[in-house]
């Protein structure tokens, strides 16, 4: 028996709870892992609330990522004591994820965790940092240098944002933080932001093209947010759309696409091959300053999990949570 949090649906609703959990509950997966660290990220919130049908399958342990030690394998990847770090692949969705003390998923889904990071920072970072390096890349890769002008982090106080800043700041690009918490101005520019600007500047419905401001962007809000980031890139800059915190539309058209030749890429974390997810988190290990990490990282043990869930979507947390899975 080990303790987590468990996700139940029946004829009396829909409920999270932490409680001592059966390992029948576990399913089928080749390797196990005493899980040492998990952490709070946007879909989490979604599963613990039920605000999104984000769980398919009952009961469930809800976490999508964890860290931690193996203690059985039957994959020749890996041996009792290697130390793991997984990131999405379903896990806290359609298979019991990682906000317990005990974890058995398919082998092929694990990282090494790499020497650099304890398993405390791997899930400091998360799948909320590792989808922030995922979109650095993308802009790096679509060649934007800092020299070409600003970059655009939407959502700035939350996980994605917090992380994109300290990585976008150590790359030496001039990044402009856009939030709704204005308070948090001395926080953002901790973290690295040039200039933090009110989110209420792009959430209104704008038009389809602008004044040119952005050589990049990352948007994690989706909505009106992302049609005016879109619509004030400069010519052949890049947007790498990864959230929805503001909503799942994208009320824009075609315009800024043909007549600026501005490229719109879209980043999943979840589905992402292992050679993908290898080189965010080499670089993550490279380009992000612990001290930083550290400044915008929260602990909090299982028994908090429910109220700081729900505490996500409200926006009301800042950074990043981390989750002491082996105390309540
Ligand atoms: P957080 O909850 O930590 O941060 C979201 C931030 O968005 C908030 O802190 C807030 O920032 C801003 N925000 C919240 N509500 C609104 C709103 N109604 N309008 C405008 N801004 C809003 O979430 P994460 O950073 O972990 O995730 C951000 C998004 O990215 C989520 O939608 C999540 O689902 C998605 N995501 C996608 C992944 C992928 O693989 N594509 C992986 C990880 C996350 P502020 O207070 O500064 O305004």
């Amino acid at each position: 028996m080990f303790k987590g949090i468990l996700i139940t649906k029946d004829d009396a609703g829909y409920k999270a709870a932490l409680q001592t959990i059966d390992p029948t509950v576990l399913p089928e997966g080749d390797v196990t892992v005493q899980v040492e660290w998990s952490t709070l990220n946007y879909k989490d919130g979604l599963a613990i609330t039920g605000k999104s049908p984000v769980v398919r399958r009952f009961p469930m342990v809800p976490g999508i990522d964890f860290a931690g030690t193996v203690t059985e394998s039957t994959n020749p990847a890996w041996k009792t004591g290697d130390k793991v770090i997984l990131n999405g692949w379903g896990v806290g969705e359609t298979h019991c994820g990682g906000l317990a003390e005990v974890a058995r998923v398919k082998g092929q889904w694990l990282v090494p965790l790499p020497k650099s990071f304890t398993t405390r920072q791997a899930m400091a970072i998360g799948t909320a940092g590792y989808t922030a390096m995922l979109c650095v890349l993308a802009l790096e890769k679509h060649g934007i240098k800092p020299q070409d002008g600003e970059i655009l982090v939407t959502g700035a106080n939350g996980g994605v944002g917090s992380v994109a800043i300290a990585l976008l700041a150590k790359l030496g690009y001039s990044v402009v933080a856009s939030t709704g918490r204005l308070h948090e101005d001395e926080f953002l520019k901790s973290l690295g932001a040039n200039l933090v600007i009110d989110r209420a500047e792009l959430s209104a419905p704008g038009k389809a093209i602008g004044k040119e401001r952005w050589a990049g962007v990352i948007d994690t809000v989706g909505s009106h947010t992302l049609a005016n980031a879109c619509a004030t890139t400069k010519y052949r800059g890049a947007v790498a759309a990864c959230g929805l915190a503001g909503g799942m539309d994208f009320p824009s058209n075609v315009a800024p696409f043909i007549l600026r030749g501005v490229t719109l890429y879209g980043i999943d974390s979840v589905m992402a091959p292992l050679s993908v997810r290898q080189e965010a988190w080499q670089r993550l290990a490279r380009d992000l300053d612990p001290t930083k990490l550290d400044a915008m990282t929260r602990e909090i043990g299982l028994s908090e999990v429910i109220v700081m869930g729900a505490e996500l979507l409200e926006g009301k947390v800042r950074g990043r949570v981390v989750v002491d899975v082996n105390r309540d």
